[in-house]
Order: C-alpha cells, then sequence, then structure tokens
C-alpha cells in the first residue's frame, strides 16, 4: 500500500494511486514499506536479463494488483532498448539514457505508466484524461508512451514559442488519442492550468483526471532500473559505484535510492543542480528554500521546488545527518556547462548534451575529495534535443538520429489555447 506524504488521506493501492496521481490531501504517495532484495537476487545478477531484474525490483511495489504474465510484459515492453554504460575517463562514465523512442530518460516512466493505465483499463470502460504540463521533454515522452492506449485521452499543455523545435515536433504530430495544447504563456503558467484543473469540481465531477508527471508512483519508481542496469554493467570494476545525477524534480535520483535500499551497494548520490539549486543549498545549511525558477541551457532542471524532495527526506526518515552522508549537491553556471562540453568532446570525444556535462561537472567535483570512487554520470538526454546549445560548441555536424529526423517531416497539430477557459472548455466539450 501507499501512504500519502501529507498524512491526511487514507492508504492507496497501486492502482488507485497511478489513477490518482495525487493523494486527495495532495500529499504525494509512498510505498509504506521497501524491502531489501534477496542476497541471491545479487549473486546471479550477471545471468539476469533487464527484465528479470527490473520484474524483481518492483514487484514489491505493486503487488498482486497486475498478475505477473502481464507485469513482465509490461517491463519487457517498457525496456525494449539499450542503457549503456560508456567510459569517459578514469574515473568516470556515462549511463546513456537517451536510446528510447524520444531520446530522453522520460521514456521508461512514461511508457511504464501507460502500459500500467492500460492494463487497468482493459478491466473497465471508464476513460481517463492524463493532464501534462511540459517544459519540453516529458510531454513527447508521455505523448509517445500512451500512444493508442485503450480508454486514456492525453492532454498535453507547453508554452508557445519555448520548447525547441524537436520537442514541439515530438509532442504535436502524433495524433490519435493525443492531443497537444499550445498555450499563450510560460511553462508556470501552463502548469498553473493543470493544478487549477484538478481542483476544479465541475470538471472532475464530470472526466476522471490523472497527471503523468513524476509525482505518479507509476512514472518515479521505473526510473530505480537504470541505476541497476548500471551496476550490472559496472560491478567487475570492483569499485564503489557513485551516481552523479542532473536533477531538476529529482524524481530520478529519488528512484535510484529507492534502488538502494532494495541492496545495490552504491556509495554515495551527487545531486547535480544548475543555476536552481534549492536541494545543493538545503545540504549546505539545513535551510529548505524555494526559489521561482530560473532559465539555463540546461532546461529540463529548470524547476525551483523539486516535487520529489519530500520523498527523499522520507527515504531518510528526515534525518538530515543520514541524507547528507549520502548525497552530495553542487551547482554549475551555464557557462560551466558550456566548458564543460567542450572539454569532455576535447578529452574524450563524446557529445554531452547540457544536462549530461552539468552531471559530468558533479562526477569532477566529487573526485577531488574522493579518488578512489567511480562515479557515474546520467546522460539524461541525446544532444541533439539541445543542439542550439551544443552545435555551436562542436566543431563538426552532429547528425540527427533516424528517431528524430522521422518526426521532423510530420504536422504539427495543435489547438492555440489562451488562458483556463479555453482550455477547461476544450476539456469538456472534446
Ligand atoms: C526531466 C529531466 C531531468 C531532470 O530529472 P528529474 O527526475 O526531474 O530530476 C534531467 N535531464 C533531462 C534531459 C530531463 O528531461
Amino acid at each position: 500500500m501507499y501512504y500519502s506524504l501529507n498524512h491526511n488521506a487514507p492508504k492507496s493501492t497501486f492502482e488507485h494511486a497511478v489513477r490518482k496521481g495525487l493523494a486527495p490531501d495532495k500529499g504525494l504517495y509512498f510505498p509504506e514499506k521497501i524491502s531489501p532484495l534477496n542476497p541471491d537476487f545479487f549473486n546471479q545478477i550477471d545471468d539476469l536479463s533487464a527484465a528479470e531484474i527490473a520484474f524483481e525490483a518492483i514487484s514489491q511495489f505493486i503487488g498482486n494488483e497486475i498478475p505477473t504474465t502481464e507485469l513482465k510484459r509490461i517491463i519487457q515492453e517498457t525496456l525494449n532498448f539499450d542503457f549503456p554504460v560508456v567510459a569517459i575517463e578514469e574515473s568516470i562514465s556515462t549511463l546513456e539514457l537517451f536510446h528510447g523512442p524520444t531520446m530522453a530518460f522520460k521514456d521508461v516512466g512514461a511508457r511504464f505508466m501507460a502500459r500500467c493505465l492500460g492494463y487497468f483499463n482493459a478491466q473497465n470502460n471508464k476513460e481517463i484524461t492524463v493532464l501534462v504540463a511540459t517544459s519540453g521533454d516529458t510531454g513527447g515522452a508521455v505523448a509517445n508512451g500512451f500512444l493508442g492506449v485503450k480508454g486514456v485521452n492525453v492532454v498535453i499543455l507547453y508554452p508557445s514559442g519555448k520548447v525547441s523545435q524537436v520537442q514541439e515536433k515530438q509532442l504535436t504530430t502524433l495524433g490519435q488519442n493525443i492531443t497537444a495544447l499550445e498555450v499563450d504563456g510560460t511553462f508556470d503558467d501552463c502548469q498553473d492550468m493543470v493544478k487549477k484543473a484538478f481542483l476544479d469540481d465541475e470538471l472532475t465531477a464530470q472526466i476522471d483526471l490523472t497527471s503523468a508527471n513524476s509525482i505518479n508512483v507509476a512514472r518515479w519508481l521505473p526510473q530505480m532500473f537504470y541505476f541497476m542496469l548500471a551496476y550490472k554493467q559496472l560491478k567487475s570494476l570492483k569499485k564503489s559505484i557513485v551516481f552523479s545525477v542532473p536533477s531538476g524534480n529529482f524524481g530520478n535520483i529519488c528512484a535510484g535510492m529507492v534502488a538502494q535500499q532494495l541492496g545495490f551497494p552504491f556509495e554515495h548520490f551527487i545531486a547535480s543542480n544548475n543555476a536552481n539549486d534549492v536541494v545543493t543549498r538545503y545540504l549546505a545549511t539545513e535551510q529548505y528554500s524555494p526559489k521561482r525558477s530560473i532559465q539555463t541551457i540546461s532546461n529540463a532542471m529548470d524547476v525551483g521546488n523539486p516535487s520529489n524532495f519530500v520523498r527523499i527526506q522520507a527515504l531518510y526518515n528526515n534525518d538530515f545527518d543520514r541524507l547528507k552522508s549520502n548525497l552530495s549537491g553542487y551547482r554549475f553556471s551555464d557557462e560551466n556547462t558550456a566548458q564543460a562540453i567542450d572539454s569532455i568532446y576535447k578529452t574524450s570525444g563524446y557529445i554531452a548534451d547540457p544536462h549530461g556535462a552539468v552531471g559530468y561537472l558533479g562526477c569532477k567535483a566529487y573526485l577531488k575529495h574522493n579518488p578512489n570512487t567511480h562515479t557515474v554520470f546520467l546522460e539524461t538526454a541525446h544532444p541533439t534535443k539541445f543542439l542550439d546549445v551544443v552545435q555551436p560548441i562542436i566543431p563538426k555536424p552532429i547528425a540527427l538520429p533516424p528517431q528524430i529526423q522521422q518526426v521532423m517531416s510530420r504536422p504539427k497539430q495543435a489547438i492555440f489555447i489562451e488562458n483556463y477557459n479555453a482550455f477547461k472548455t476544450h476539456l469538456l466539450h472534446s
């Protein structure tokens, strides 16, 4: 069962938590218990496939709500691409999470959540509408993951003129059960409209709404697979493993910490931040003071008040010292980030995206004081998703991968929305 981190709502099944997103007291859902995996699992891990590892890890969070054969199928379909670890420097590797259909790490969570909802919907005929506000990557991953899922309508709100061309194509060209709303405003305006819709009684009386951001347990938890699959590839090094995670809403790093509590022997985590450094400041001062988000070149991490921070606190029973002994935070400017893209290319020939570059800098900073560890930064998106930043730094043309080429030739379909009333009218009459 799941409980609300606001502690003022009934306990919830997995299905209910997935369907609702947030608890009725507006708290995030959190598993009541996290039980370490059997030591045999770790002894056998070399012989297990990615899907087998993922199944062992996630089944306790789903219980008997999805039958084993169905859950195995869902995992198989979710993980149908690779998660390679690539060596960069002697003590630094990168874990590439961009080999999925939209070339950002959010593909795994979106595909898993979509298939869970699809399974639950096969049992009844209730339609559900998934609302997502996106600053870029989430929209495409959710659109792609949910395409064609029975009984699920997806409505994506994105800020007009403020997402990259590739991102806009990824979220506006699919059709079927996916609708893109181009909002006359900023990402914050999109997010406000979504929040307002969840609180709108007239709307929620007529339509079942849920969210597909990392507040949803079915999007958040499968992210732990990445860390496990990296461990399998790195364990023969026989060194302690430290992950540097470029963080925005802190869902990804928090899932890595769940993997650690399941028994994976990770040494430490690094939260690598851009100018949006609320957690880095918290680790230095023990004061949590959210701020409005600041725009940077690693824009998927432009989050002023990370929604999963409360989950991290819950994982450590609100014990600041315990958290601090397992997590370091560093902040890097846009200038540092651009320089890192350049120096990674010059020293290793590797082309990093701006988010990965922030992660790389986190590894460098940590290694200064902990030279005997092996650090891994998560490469959370393919560099061509941020071509306007990366291409001017890299002295050769960067080719568009086939997934991106394909989508660029399709026509954009979006409905222009000026304000909340237009959004609500659209939801009620479509
Ligand atoms: C979403 C995203 C992040 C941040 O992940 P969180 O789980 O929100 O911390 C980092 N990089 C990229 C490319 C992303 O799309």
